[in-house]
């Protein structure tokens, strides 16, 4: 997946889209949107970041996972067996950007897929087929003429916390990877979101 946050409103259409589409409990994200405020008045600026799952190339959910629950698809994505986890919370533990929680309903961990269900069936992901913005697209990185290999190959192209070496298969266009420790640098600056979170990573 692609996300261009220059076209991206920080509308949330893609979290509610979401939430519907896996009747997400209360207080519980598989996708979400930071604000990103810098900067003093008059000099500010504002943007948005969506976050989701990276479906890592490198899934450290998976490498701790005991049972095999989280596995590494054929494809690329990185999808989770209910019926085999236990809820050790392993996997919760060891993702770099936060993206898991436990299911209060099934007792699993829990993360975006992508929409299996729907990508199977050859329809897009929710979030995609929402975005007002258009702001996301999702095709296959392996096929040179899909729309988000040329997008990728028109436009630099970044990834969340790549020092992680993590290597995520979500990319960002123009994606602003200011945080909290950029105050240092005197920079003014306040992420937020609507999320239950202890910390941001
Ligand atoms: S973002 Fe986290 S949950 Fe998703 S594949 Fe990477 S390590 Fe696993
Ligand atoms: S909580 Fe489930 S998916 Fe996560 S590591 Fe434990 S068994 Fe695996």
């Amino acid at each position: 997946m692609v996300i261009d946050t220059r076209r991206c409103s920080g509308c949330h259409a893609c979290s509610v889209a979401c939430k519907s589409e896996f009747n997400v409990p209360l207080g519980l994200t598989r996708s979400w949107v930071e604000y990103i405020e810098k900067g003093d008045f008059p000099n500010v600026s504002v943007s948005f970041l969506p976050r989701l799952c990276n479906q890592c190339r490198h899934a450290a959910c998976a490498d701790v996972c005991p049972t095999g629950a989280t596995y590494k698809r054929q494809d690329g994505i990185v999808a989770i067996d209910p019926d085999i986890c236990i809820g050790c919370k392993y996997c919760l533990q060891a993702c770099p950007y936060d993206a898991r929680f436990i299911n209060p309903v099934t007792g699993a961990a829990d993360k975006c897929d992508f929409c299996l269900h729907r990508i199977e069936k050859g329809i897009e992901p929710s979030c995609v087929n929402t975005c007002p913005g258009r702001a996301r697209i999702f095709g296959d990185l392996n096929d040179p003429g899909s729309e988000i290999s040329k997008v990728i190959s028109r436009n630099p192209v970044t990834v969340l916390r790549k020092g992680m070496g993590t290597e995520p298969f979500v990319f960002y266009i123009a994606a602003d990877h200011a945080d909290e420790h950029d105050r240092k640098r005197g920079w003014n600056m306040r992420v937020t979101t609507h999320r239950r979170q202890k910390e941001r990573r």
